[in-house]
Formats: C-alpha cells, structure tokens, sequence
C-alpha cells in the first residue's frame, strides 16, 4: 500500500517509510491509497470475536501488505493487553472506558502500536537510531513516553507546555529516564507542536538526526485507534442494539475521530459521530459556519482537548474532500465552557454514580444533548478521572483514590529540562543530545 501526502506536493510513500517519517515532505500527513472494505462475513461474526482477534483483522486489512501477519499478530497483541469495559451510563448512553492501559488514557493503544510498528520497520531498514519528537498538552508525552520506554535505539523527546499540565501527568513522563528525555516549553502547547513541526522541515537537522514524530499525525499512531470502534460495535451487536449507533468523541487533535471516520469507511455500520469540543472550538466553528479558522488554543479543565489547530483536520478534509456539506451530514459538534465541564460531571455523578473526567464529560454531555430518539450513543471516555485529580476534588469536593497505576509514577523521582519556544535553542539541544 502506498501512502500519499494530504498536500499532495510530495510523492506517495510505503508504509515503513511513512511510520519512520511521520510527517511528509511536504508537511502533509500521510493517508492509505485505499480504504478496504471488510467482509459482510467479518461484521456476522464480529459479535463472537474478542477485542484482539477484532483488531488483528482490522489490522490486516490496513496494513497487511506491508507486514507478515506474524509480526503484525504479535504487535496487535502486545499492545492490546487490557480490559476495554462497554458500560451503560445513562438510557442508550454507554461509556467506551479506553483508560485501562498502563497510563489510564486511550493514547496507550495507539503509543504502543506505533512502538512496536517503528521498531519493527527501524530494525527492518537497519536503522541505528531514531529520535521520537512529541509534543504532547499531558496525555501524549505520558502514553507515548511509557509505550516508547526502554525500546533499544529509540529516543523520545516529550515537549509540554510548562505549568500548563496536571502534576500526574508530569510525573508519567518527567520520572521515567531511560530512553525518555522530558523538555518543558515556556509556551503554549500549540508553541510545542509547531516547534516540532519546524524541527521535521529544518534540512540541518535532519542531515545529522533521523526524526519522527508520535503524535497522531503519525499513522502508525492514529489508525489503531478504529480498532476499539469495532469492538465497541461487536459488543452492542452482542446485545442486539447496534442500529442506529452514534459515537461522540472528545476531540482535541482529531486523531480519536478520524480513526472513527476510516473505520466507518471500512464497513463498520456507525450511523454519525459527534464531536465534542471545550472552549477550544475550532471544528465547532468549522461546522456551523463552514469556515476554519485555526487560533491559539486557551487552556481548559479538560486540557487534553486544549488544541487550536487541530492537526487531523488535514485529515478529515480529504477524506470528505474538502466538502463541507458532506462532513456535517456525517459529524456534528457540541462545544462546553469549563463550568459546562463541571456540571456534568457533578450531575452525572449525583444521578448515575459514574465518575467522568473531563474529556468523557463532554462527549457524554454531547450525547445527552445531541442523541435523537431510537440511536444508540457511545462516547469515548478517554481518560481515567484520577489523571486530573486536582480538578476532579475541586469539583465533587471529596477526596478520591488515587488508582495504584498512577502511585507508581508518582513516587519517582521528577527530572527535566527547561527550554525557552526559540527554535535554534531546541535544534541546538537536540544536536548536543547527539
Ligand atoms: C488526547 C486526548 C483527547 C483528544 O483526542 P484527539 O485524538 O487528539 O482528538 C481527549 N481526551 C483525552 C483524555 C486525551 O488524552
């Protein structure tokens, strides 16, 4: 299969190619020639498949080109080795709980995926070493940094807004060492990501350093995320009551929603999607007015989502072909204000006892506001509500537990490095890390 650029100035690209890349030439994000459809037989059967073997087929028809199916067997296994909960919140209102995996949020599935997936291909081309930049507003930098931790002839670079996310999740990156070098930006996240983006198109750099990037515009990142729509899909159909399904995504870099998108695309029956916006409401605005207008992104409670220009978008515009009309008849969008935040999840906790973050909060809120009668909604709860436990006491006002899980990273010991957002400065620490 080959991969073309979604600016479509630089020439298409295999899959090795475009994992160990990232991003293309042209700084465009790479996207499949083409999206197989899965056999009506695979969807008959579905129900009776476990989250694994779901994946492993899902897997195949993306990649199975590329990679023998015993390789690709062992990643899809390695990586999805936890619990993903289907459990019915509210009437045909059921929260997807992505936040098992050893960091407690759904960015685990794809960092470790794509953990496996380069270092399958580095060693394949005789790569000696590769540096992993990601930039990452908390979630990222920890699911990528422990998916990535101690993988030989692998560096990862975690960039993170200084004083702009919680100290748990700090600690999931800041204490790990190894292979792991944590650098905090006085700056936004948007400064992170775009002093990321500058390094991939600086040509110095990348003369003396093989650079790629694990965020999601990393595809090796991003399309493993449509494996749990399947499984979700599987389990509803289990029970009979999968018509009509909606799925509302908190959306910050749209990695979560476009993985939704190409899973629709390859025959899953998923009616529309929701996307689930906090102040940072570039794709809401997209939707109700038919313009984008990137901006800087304002920080929020749900801090993950706090994205100003949504690096999927490039994403979602090709696959809907940069029509507008289109993308609305597929995908809708709800946008709520941090004291929109708080509410739902205080009422959500009074009246069915389950703890949202405040990711899950909007998308669960999305679906409260948004869901039509005879749908079935599933939101993504992408986090675990410990991860944000700061914010999570203030509102319930109680004392939580912290899950062991997190105890662990906690305890270690904190290190970093504090850099200023002047790009030479970051080119010149990289070249010294040499
Ligand atoms: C990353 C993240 C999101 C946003 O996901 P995207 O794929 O970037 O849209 C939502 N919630 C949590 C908890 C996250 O970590």
């Amino acid at each position: 299969m080959k991969y073309y650029s979604t600016n479509k100035q630089s020439k298409a690209e295999n899959l090795a190619t475009a994992v160990i890349k990232g991003l293309a030439q042209d700084r465009g994000l790479f996207m499949p020639e083409e999206i197989k459809q899965l056999p009506p037989a695979f969807f008959e059967t579905i129900k009776d498949l476990s989250f694994q073997e779901i994946s492993l087929i899902v897997a195949e028809a993306f990649f199975g080109e590329d990679i023998e199916k015993e390789v690709l067997k062992k990643i899809v296994y390695d990586t999805l080795n936890f619990e993903t909960p289907l459990v019915e919140i509210d009437k045909n209102i059921y929260s997807l709980e992505l936040f098992h995996g050893p960091t407690l949020a759904f960015k685990d599935v794809g960092a470790r995926f794509m953990a496996r997936m380069l270092q399958h291909f580095a060693e394949k081309e005789g790569l000696k070493s590769i540096n992993v930049l990601v930039a990452t507003s908390g979630d990222t930098g920890s699911a990528v940094a422990n998916g990535f931790l101690g993988v030989e002839g692998i560096k990862v670079f975690v960039l993170y807004p200084k004083g702009k996310v919680s100290n748990i999740q700090e600690c999931q990156f800041t204490s790990l060492g190894q292979n792991i070098i944590p650098l905090e930006i006085e700056g936004t996240f948007d400064d992170c990501q775009s002093l990321v983006k500058s390094a991939f198109m600086d040509k110095g750099l990348n003369a003396q350093l093989k650079l790629t990037s694990a965020n999601s515009i990393n595809l090796a990142r991003f399309l493993p995320q449509s494996f749990y729509y399947f499984y979700a899909y599987a389990k509803l159909a289990k029970q009979g009551i999968a018509q009509d399904l909606v799925f509302s995504v908190p959306s910050g870099n749209f990695g979560n929603l476009t993985a939704g998108i190409f899973a629709k695309k390859m025959g899953l029956p998923i009616k529309r999607f929701i996307a689930a916006n906090n102040n940072n409401d570039v794709f809401y605005q997209y939707i109700e007015t038919g313009e984008y207008k990137a901006r800087p992104s304002t920080a929020t409670i749900a801090n993950a989502m706090d994205v100003g220009d949504p690096s999927n978008f490039a994403r979602i515009l090709d696959l809907y072909k940069n029509n507008h009309h289109d993308i609305c008849q597929e995908i809708s969008a709800y946008k709520y204000s941090d004291t929109q935040i708080e509410e739902t999840v205080l009422t959500c906790y009074n009246q069915h006892e389950y703890l949202l973050d405040p990711h899950g909060a909007c998308g669960y809120q999305a679906l409260k506001d948004g869901l039509k009668t005879g749908e079935t909604g599933i939101f993504l709860e992408t986090a675990h509500p410990a991860k944000f436990n700061e914010t999570m006491e203030s509102i319930l006002q109680k004392k939580l537990p912290i899950p062991q899980k997190l105890q662990v990273f906690m305890k270690g010991t904190k290190k970093t490095v504090l850099l200023s957002k002047d790009f030479e400065t970051f080119k010149s620490f990289l070249l010294n890390e040499k």
